[in-house]
């Protein structure tokens, strides 16, 4: 979800009133409905044979079509459906039907609608038109009942890795044979032309914990009939959502191929000591009445305004009903699905202030049931506003309401490069004064620190975060401009060299904060997008990550690794709680501009560094700064990271060269 009018719009609406406060309800009638929660749902075969419920209280009629073929068949057989509990509509037929396909069509107001293949299709053909029966027994790869993703204690040990299948995979230098597919990430030793590791080797020397995949469910706009176009899109347009997207499978034909497919991919990373992350975008649909949703229970699942046309807080059209019970339950009951069927680690949810508190509560509460390693966070905005109060929304301000979800820290991205939406403007590392209480705000993760002002934040009021692990720390992302972009655009006649600098400053803030780091992919290896700023459906000559850049910016991803190492290495940096870092953080009193000096001590969280030592530059021009006498090991200076350190230091006077860290690690 690009959240460029976003995060513009949920300023707005959070100091503002809604415009729905007042308005007259249009969706009073739909609390009346009697909802539906079994486990049973649209689909069911067992020993007594296959069974079909759907969930549609107003219907006045409904059927099931029975196909042998995913598309341009007719139908081999209908079957009409029986008025049952609970809002819902039965058949059965005694036998499994394995192999074959089917669509459900309500009577509506005296009308037979569209086909559909129902909002619970966890298996689909060609452009998921069709649902398919299918047997998931068989497409488990080898090896999936022990298959386990890797071990959380608190979400601040997790370094995400923002990928979209195709940037990873697509260009001719990824010595990736599925290109673009899920395969391609379980494909090892592959290189670029020049040996150097790519693919899911690459991911390993890296050293993230997590990869976030972009929309993997079935997305509505990448034509899975005509795959040789190569269309690209990001998929923020769900189509059915527990199935997974057709045209990263090798046949989109075969419903059983893109579900196993997909597991081979989690089981190679988890092999490989990942974990995955789902992108998922319950907010809204790709269409409005042509949506499964509309289709199967016309009107129930959306939010509408007091005229009675869709409310559009996503900016696509329409939002959805998260504080309505058949949607607060569909959503809980999806992510645990993908969680039980597909192994997922995690859940980012697109533009999440459009759900409600609530149900982002019990999504937390239920998946760690499940896995308690598993964990959620998401855009504490909407694109728009809403009918659903401003307190009951899944804000940013609200984090705290919420337990065991984070939200991305807008605040210390804008803070670090300058903001997202003008191109031209910078931030603390490119030498704009006026960001450091705001950089501060995200090296504290939003939570009270008694040396923080929040009257000073540029984005944020207010200690919003009660934990580090409510913040999710970034400098860029899937949306706007990439960080090189970002800075080849605010950084006029500055040279390449100049802004990989800018580069490992931003990451080397983001990576040491508290909260929980985020990347985009490619980053490590300096890559762009060419300018664009919305590349949601560029093709892969924008989106796609050229390998060559892992030679060429050799330097630059051995920095990262290093600063990835760095963090995993020291708990210092991944505090869980608010009150420890009020303690062990302490910042000098410095007051040159773009100048940040602060120590994390006390061997805090358990590290076995006594006192660590940050300070951040953004300046053009070299600083001095105090350093207390001792023996200090360098980490960080003048643009260069070691984990293990540099050398050694003395303290006293020290210069911090422009544009770069100085890092240093006090051992007693
Ligand atoms: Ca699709």
């Amino acid at each position: 979800m690009n959240n460029s009018i976003s995060k513009l719009l949920a300023a707005t609406i959070v100091a503002g009133s809604s415009i729905y406060a007042s308005a007259q309800n249009p969706d009073a009638k739909y609390d009346n409905w009697p909802t539906y929660d079994g486990s049973d749902l649209e689909l069911l075969v067992d020993n007594s044979g296959t069974h079909f419920t759907l969930w549609s209280p107003e219907a006045q009629a409904a059927k099931v079509l029975l196909y042998d073929t995913d598309r341009n068949t007719p139908a081999t057989d209908t079957l009409d459906m029986k008025k049952a509990n609970q809002g819902t509509w039965r058949v059965s037929v005694d036998k499994p039907l394995y192999g074959k396909f089917y669509t459900f069509t309500i009577k509506h107001d005296g009308k037979w609608l569209d086909e559909t293949p129902g909002v619970w299709a966890k298996a689909v053909g060609t452009n998921g038109k069709r649902a398919a029966i299918i047997d998931f027994a068989t497409t488990n790869p080898e090896g999936w009942s022990s298959d386990k993703g890797p071990k959380v204690d608190n979400i601040t040990d997790v370094v995400l890795y923002e990928m979209h299948h195709r940037d990873f995979s697509m260009h001719p230098n990824s010595g990736i044979a599925h290109k673009g597919k899920f395969l391609a990430l379980t494909e090892p030793a592959t290189t670029n032309p020049d040996g150097l590791a790519t693919g899911i080797d690459h991911l390993k020397e890296l050293g993230v914990t997590h990869v976030h995949i972009l929309p993997s469910y079935d997305y509505n706009s990448v034509d899975e009939a005509n795959l040789p176009a190569n269309t690209y899109n990001w998929g923020y347009d769900p189509y059915n959502y527990n199935a997974p997207e057709g045209s990263y499978s090798t046949d989109p034909a075969n419903p059983s191929a893109r579900v196993r497919e997909m597991k081979q991919m989690v089981k190679a990373l988890h092999d490989a000591g990942i974990g995955v992350v789902m992108d998922v975008v319950y907010n809204h649909t790709a269409n409005n009445d042509d949506s499964n949703f509309s289709l199967t229970a016309p009107g129930y699942y959306y939010r509408h305004r007091a005229d009675g046309s869709y409310s559009d807080a996503s900016a696509c059209g329409n939002e959805t009903a998260s504080d309505r019970k058949q949607m607060s339950d569909y959503i809980v009951n999806s992510v645990k699905y993908w969680a039980d069927e597909y192994h997922i680690d995690g859940f980012r949810f697109d533009l999440m202030a459009i759900h409600d508190t609530e149900t982002m509560n019990r999504v937390a509460t239920e998946l760690k049931k499940i896995n308690p390693s598993i964990f959620v966070y998401g855009e504490g905005w909407t694109a728009g506003d809403s009918p659903l109060p401003v307190e009951r929304r899944a804000l940013k301000e609200n984090v705290s309401k919420m337990q065991g979800i984070a939200v991305f820290s807008d605040d210390i991205r804008d803070a670090i490069k300058g903001h997202y939406s003008n191109a031209e403007d910078r931030g603390f590392v490119t030498g704009k004064p006026g960001n450091e209480e705001t950089v501060k705000i995200g090296i504290v993760a939003s939570t009270a620190h008694p040396q923080v002002d929040y009257s000073k934040g540029n984005n944020s009021k207010f200690a919003y975060a009660e934990s580090p692990e409510m913040i999710i720390n970034y400098v860029s992302c899937h949306d706007d401009l990439t960080l090189t972009d970002k800075l080849a655009k605010s950084m006029p006649g500055s040279t390449e060299a100049d802004r990989q600098r800018a580069a490992r400053l931003a990451q080397t803030i983001v990576f040491t904060s508290q909260g929980t780091p985020f990347m985009f992919a490619g980053e490590e290896v300096f890559r762009d997008k060419k300018g664009v700023h919305n590349s949601f459906k560029s093709p892969d000559s924008v989106n796609a990550i050229d390998w060559e850049l892992k030679t060429k910016n050799a330097g630059q991803f051995n920095y990262y690794k290093e600063l990835i190492a760095l963090r995993k290495a020291h708990p210092a940096f991944r505090m869980t709680n608010a009150a420890d870092i009020a303690k062990n953080i302490v910042f000098d009193k410095v007051t040159e501009p773009n100048l940040i000096s602060y120590s994390i001590k006390n061997n805090a969280n358990g590290d076995e560094w006594k006192e660590i030592k940050l300070v951040f530059n953004g300046s053009d021009e070299p600083r001095e700064v105090k350093i207390p006498k001792g023996d200090w090991t360098v980490i960080a200076r003048d643009g260069d990271l070691k984990a293990t350190g540099l050398g050694t230091a003395k303290g006293g006077k020290m210069t911090v060269e422009p544009t770069s860290a100085l890092i240093l690690a006090k051992v007693k």
